[in-house]
């Protein structure tokens, strides 16, 4: 499959996940108490740790019920905001990270805003349309997984193939 990108992924410092529907396929189990839970792939985990090695990674979503926990277990911190973009901003600006150095990976409108402001981005291949067109527009990477499949093995595939030397 051609990458729709000549863009050169190497200044990246800060890589932010979206989690519903990146991290899981968006799907939600309720059991009989009503009590809801979230299928996680298990690969992401040591992908995820690995990943963290080499870069800052946080998770920033709109639910942080669970994702939190998901976030503690993986050892990644998570952020919750409705309004991503302007959380970004400011943990750029608190950081001491440039938005241009950010690589921002979602899969719904609420993401619009922070894929279209950092210098990089990528969404799985399921994401809703808008997001896809957003990230063909700035010349990221639509995934060839979908949300939930491990996607984050491919997000370093990715990184490893296109970081500069
Ligand atoms: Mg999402």
């Amino acid at each position: 499959m051609k990458r729709k990108t000549n863009k050169k992924i190497s200044p990246i410092k800060l890589i932010v996940f979206d989690v519903d529907g990146v991290l899981t396929d968006g799907g939600y189990y309720f059991n009989e108490e009503g009590k809801v839970t979230k299928k996680y792939c298990g690969r992401d985990i040591d992908s995820l740790r690995t990943l963290s090695k080499e870069f800052k990674v946080i998770f920033l979503t709109g639910s942080k019920k669970i994702n939190q926990s998901f976030g503690a277990y993986v050892g990644i911190e998570t952020y919750n905001s409705d309004n991503k973009f302007k959380f970004l901003k400011k943990y750029c600006q608190e950081n001491k990270f440039g938005l241009q150095d950010t690589l921002f990976i979602g899969d719904a409108p609420i993401d619009l805003e922070c894929i279209d402001r950092v210098g990089y981005c990528m969404c799985p291949s399921d994401a809703e349309r808008k997001v896809k067109d957003k990230v063909i527009e700035k010349k990221g990477f639509v995934l060839i997984k979908k949300g939930g499949e491990g996607i984050v093995e491919e997000v370093i595939e990715l990184l490893t193939s296109y970081i500069s030397n």
